[in-house]
């Protein structure tokens, strides 16, 4: 819950560092229109909000990783998975991304560049709003802004959104990387790291939670604003530059992705007991997680873009087990996995929701998927 001064700074910084030629003459206002429109200057900015579900494109749903637990029934060969749908938030934050960088693409190559300006402020906004301050609590595996409130019966949300950045934050800098040559794949991208990114902010914001709450905390606040600034100013800038460089047909064309660049929808997750065998770690590009009697791994890939994807999957301490492969939300492939064996996995034309659907007698034994590549 960064304010307007710290909007305009950040935004600033991400047009310098995007290496935007005209950025000085364009409007920072543009930048708190998401603000604007619940204030005097609300008209103003009306037309450039955008909403899902009647939801502003500042406040998506977070996903409630209790979805990822709370939804089994016991069946006569044992338990499984009653859902495993895309959370809100996904769809909300990518239908935003996608509607705020398609109407700047489509102005930049009108030259209308003040005017695209004015839609690029806003997923600017989203993205600052998210990586720093109060509202990386919330997110895809977030949750509510008073949550600490409750549990503590302090006025944490109160603290963190008052967090003045240091005014040495407007020297830094980073370097751009354009996400990708299509608004398809670079609104995935963008999310994946939304996701990632939002992450890391939420574990910066709670250390400070706990050094206002205990005095204890593995940094200072200001490591933590810090951490939580370079975020934010890095995903700005990698918005900014990839939008001017499809309007300007000079983003690269990248022939293969690796799986990790992806963020799933739905992931096994750690905890006690049993469920401690759901395990997901990534490394690299490796993602690893332990076998419960039903678990899924899925994306939403974009359609149309990649011919083919491949990785290799071992079994450690398991099966024997099925292993399906979804595309496009229905299994595509099955087949009994035994052993400490590798098998390589191949899906042809992949897209929409993909990934991996395990079956298993037993909740026993970890899958490593290594070396997942979407091929163009
Ligand atoms: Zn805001």
């Amino acid at each position: 819950m960064p304010g307007e001064a710290f909007h305009k700074c950040l935004t600033a910084r991400a047009l310098v560092c995007a290496g935007v030629p005209e950025a000085a003459s364009f409007d920072l206002d543009c930048c708190c229109y998401p603000d604007y429109y619940w204030g005097p200057r609300r008209a103003e900015a009306e037309p450039y909000m955008y909403f899902t579900d009647g939801i502003q494109f500042h406040y998506p749903p977070h996903t409630p990783v209790e979805d990822f637990y709370r939804y089994w029934t016991q069946g006569e060969d044992g338990p499984h998975m009653i859902r495993f749908r895309p959370g809100d938030n996904l769809r909300h934050v990518e239908s935003g991304m996608r509607f705020y960088i398609e109407k700047a693409v489509c102005l930049l190559r009108r030259s209308e560049r003040q005017e695209a300006w004015k839609y690029l402020g806003c997923l600017l906004h989203f993205i600052e709003d998210s990586l720093f301050g109060l509202h990386a609590l919330e997110g895809a595996d977030g949750t509510d802004l008073f949550v600490l409130d409750r549990l503590s019966g302090r006025e944490v949300a109160k603290h963190l959104a008052e967090l003045p950045p240091d005014e040495s934050f407007s020297a830094l800098s980073v370097s751009p990387r354009i996400l990708s040559d299509s608004i398809d794949e670079a609104v995935s991208l963008l999310y994946a790291r939304y996701v990632r990114d939002g992450a890391s902010s939420r574990r910066a914001l709670f250390d400070t939670a706990a050094d206002f709450l205990y005095g204890a905390s593995r940094r200072t606040p200001e490591e933590n604003e810090k951490i939580m600034f370079l975020n934010a100013l890095s995903l700005a800038t990698d918005a900014v530059a990839t939008v001017f460089a499809i309007a300007e047909d000079r983003a690269p064309f990248v022939p293969e992705r690796r799986l990790a660049e992806f963020s799933p929808f739905a992931y096994p997750i750690g905890g006690a007991g049993g469920f401690a065998l759901r395990r997901y770690e990534e490394k690299g590009n490796d993602i690893a997680f332990g076998v419960n009697c039903e678990a899924v791994l899925l994306y939403a890939v974009p359609r149309g873009v990649y011919r083919h994807f491949s990785a290799e999957v071992r079994l450690e301490d398991a099966g024997p087990l099925v292993l399906e492969l979804v595309n496009g939300g229905v299994c595509a492939e099955k087949f009994e996995l035994a052993g400490d064996i590798v098998r390589p996995v191949r899906l042809d034309a992949p897209g929409g929701e993909t990934g991996f659907r395990v079956l298993s007698r037993e909740p026993r034994g970890r899958i490593v998927i290594e070396n997942g590549v979407f091929l163009k």
